[in-house]
């Protein structure tokens, strides 16, 4: 599926810029800074397709990123969230820009909701998880980063994951463990992301 082209198409600012929901679209979501681009790039096997932002929290835009030739699907890189910096009204057209898209994107098939294994879970992600649900949006955790951490401490914030996981009102996929830098859970990811082409 990487093998081929693999382009950027476009930002949307809101949600008339996006493009027309014809093709399979899997979305990233997390916390500015979690490792959203650097996955991407190691997803994609290219060195710089999602560029690492200057300012973090700056963009506010869904990033759209074409996929095979005739394309056969669409990343979507969510802009970032949780940057303590961030104003108020650049937080409230966080908030109204994802919900829109969530709500309204028939295309959309998977989300992947990146988190940064030293941390877990964090009242932030809270809010981002009730956004998904509240919009039926069914979607997989990624533990960020796992290089940084022992393997203990890795087995204890996959536990308590999992457990926060299973206490959510629907049913989602188990998580995926990867360190982008390493390679890890790299592969296995690239499936989840295959399927979401095939159903
Ligand atoms: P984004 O803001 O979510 O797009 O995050 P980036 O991909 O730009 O990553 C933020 C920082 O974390 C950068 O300094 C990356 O080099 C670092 N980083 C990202 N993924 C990994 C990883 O798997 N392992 C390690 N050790 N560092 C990572």
């Amino acid at each position: 599926l990487f093998a081929g082209p693999i382009s950027f198409l476009r930002s949307a600012p809101q949600l008339r810029f996006l493009p027309d929901p014809d093709v399979p679209e899997i979305a990233f979501a997390g916390r500015s800074n979690v490792g959203k681009s650097s996955l991407l790039n190691a997803l994609t096997g290219r060195k710089a397709i999602a560029r690492t932002s200057v300012t973090p929290g700056r963009t506010q835009e869904l990033n759209y990123f074409d996929v095979g030739e005739p394309v056969v699907l669409r990343l979507v890189d969510m802009p970032g969230y949780g940057f303590a910096k961030a104003p108020p009204a650049v937080v409230r057209n966080w908030r109204f820009l994802i919900n829109d898209f969530l709500r309204g994107r028939v295309v959309l098939k998977r989300t992947l909701l990146l988190i940064d294994a030293r941390h877990g879970i964090k009242p932030v992600d809270g809010d981002m998880m009730d956004m998904l649900d509240g919009a039926a949006v069914s979607y997989r955790i990624v533990l960020t980063k796992a290089d940084k951490i022992k393997a203990t401490a890795l087995d204890a914030v996959a536990e308590r994951t999992r457990t926060a996981i299973r206490k959510r009102p629907a049913a989602h996929p188990d998580i995926s463990i990867t360190s982008s830098e390493k390679g890890m859970g790299i592969a296995a990811l690239r499936g989840f992301v295959l399927d979401s082409t095939q159903s």
